[in-house]
């Protein structure tokens, strides 16, 4: 694939309202676009949206940013002026590309740290910039986020607006008129997580091989046997990133009852460009469902799957969202867990770390369990509580379908960006 390319055109020749962002499958960011694009359009924006490449070291920049922004690196490197040279580079190799498409009245909206490098150039063309940063933690500046903030001043400067998912994720100094906060949206009616039909969800999970002793082309899957169909299960559904604790979860899981089976389904790592550390979380995931003893590691699915096509991969992760009696999210930081909601929307009882945007996304006890990621105990509390009482379940799926679908729609969503883009906002 060249880069830049577009994932969606602007439909005519009106002012365009650009998203840009690093890839057009895999991870939450390109999930919710593929909703807000259709969403802003229906509202008369003339959305589009493109993607811009990277090489291995650029994306090592980025992810250790990103990182950065949940404290869970030290600020050293980018004590070394030279340390974002490639970065900016490689965004300085694409610029031209995005100026012969957005200049004056155009808006441009730049996605994670991934992007940002394009502000400068973006505004001195003459297009309205906004920086939409979807990560972030609640931690003192110094423990990351200031070194970012400082790095970037140059970025910073030329963005016209920031938004974020809660307000203390911003960078500080932002003026208010230019401060926004959007929760993120998911798609009802898409793939991902639209109703399925009698008998399509369990079809799906055979054809992947979970469930049916067969193999995919599309899905690599590590178990000893297929998994029964009246297991209860636990499902995590994240990208292979140190930040999801899918080992975490593992260590939660040993001492739950024998019929209980765990589910962690993640994105094939060598199909996502910006997750260089993918490959390393999966092989440890490996070696540490290795050591269970043998009776455990038989209950322990893994799952890498292919985003080709979307749509299918799409189906799949609907599937396993619904077929799981608790869906987990045991992240460390999260700006905002889209799985979360997609878990919710679908009326499924939910524990999640208490970190971040998920403490937006649920009110613990109400629409679904908050736990201590670092408490292996009490999550494995919180899961075989849950696993052991199906209308503590239903109570809490039924409220976090109800809380989720009214609050997270793509209209909303859609909503809020028509204040972020209109010039007189700033
Ligand atoms: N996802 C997927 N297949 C996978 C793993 C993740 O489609 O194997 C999707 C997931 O359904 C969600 C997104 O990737 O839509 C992850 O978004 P989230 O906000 O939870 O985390 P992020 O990856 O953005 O950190």
């Amino acid at each position: 694939m060249t880069v830049p390319f577009w994932v969606i055109e602007p439909a005519d020749d009106r002012p365009r309202l650009v998203h840009v962002n690093a890839t057009a499958t895999g991870g939450g960011v390109a999930e919710l676009l593929s909703g807000l694009v259709p969403a802003q359009r229906a509202r008369g924006t003339n959305a589009a949206w493109a993607v811009t490449g990277g090489n291995a070291e650029f994306f090592a920049v980025t992810k250790y940013l990103y990182r950065l922004l949940h404290g869970q690196v030290a600020a050293a490197p980018l004590d070394d002026p030279e340390y974002l040279a490639v970065y900016r580079a490689v965004l300085a190799g694409q610029a031209p590309w995005f100026l012969a498409h957005i200049g004056p009245g155009d808006v441009a909206v730049l996605h994670d740290t991934q992007t940002i490098g394009l502000a400068p150039a973006l505004r001195a063309a003459g297009a309205r910039v906004v920086w939409h940063c979807h990560v972030g933690a609640e931690i003192p500046s110094e423990r990351g986020p200031g070194a970012v903030w400082r790095a970037l001043a140059g970025e910073l400067a030329a963005v016209d607006a920031v938004v974020t998912t809660l307000p203390q994720f911003a960078p500080p100094g932002v003026p208010d008129g230019r401060r926004f906060v959007a929760a993120p949206a998911v798609d009802t009616d898409a793939p991902k997580n639209r109703e399925l039909a009698p008998g399509e969800g369990a079809a799906l999970l055979d054809e992947v091989g979970l469930t049916a002793a067969r193999t995919s082309p599309r899905a690599a899957i590590v178990q000893d046997a297929p998994l029964p169909r009246d297991a209860r299960v636990v499902v995590q559904v994240s990208r292979w990133d140190p930040l999801k604790d899918m080992v975490g979860v593992v260590r939660c899981f040993a001492g739950l009852p024998p019929d209980v089976h765990l589910v962690l389904a993640g994105t094939d790592p060598s199909e996502v460009s910006d997750d260089p550390e993918g490959r390393a979380v999966l092989a440890e995931v490996l070696r540490v469902r290795a050591e269970l003893p043998p009776a455990e590691r038989a209950r322990v699915h893994l799952v890498s799957l292919s985003m080709r096509p979307p749509e299918w991969s799409a189906l799949v992760v609907n599937a396993l969202q619904r077929r799981a009696d608790v869906v987990v999210q045991k992240s460390l930081e999260e700006g905002f867990g889209l799985t979360v909601t997609e878990a919710m929307v679908k009326g499924r009882a939910v524990v999640a770390s208490a970190v971040g945007g998920i403490r937006l996304q649920i009110a613990d006890g109400e629409n679904g369990v908050l736990v201590d990621p670092a408490d292996t105990a009490g999550v494995r509390r919180a899961l075989a509580r849950l696993l052991d009482d199906p209308a503590l379940r239903r109570r809490l799926g039924e409220h976090a379908r109800r809380s989720a679908t009214a609050r997270y729609t793509m209209r909303r969503l859609a909503d809020d960006y028509a204040r972020v883009a209109a010039p007189d906002a700033a």
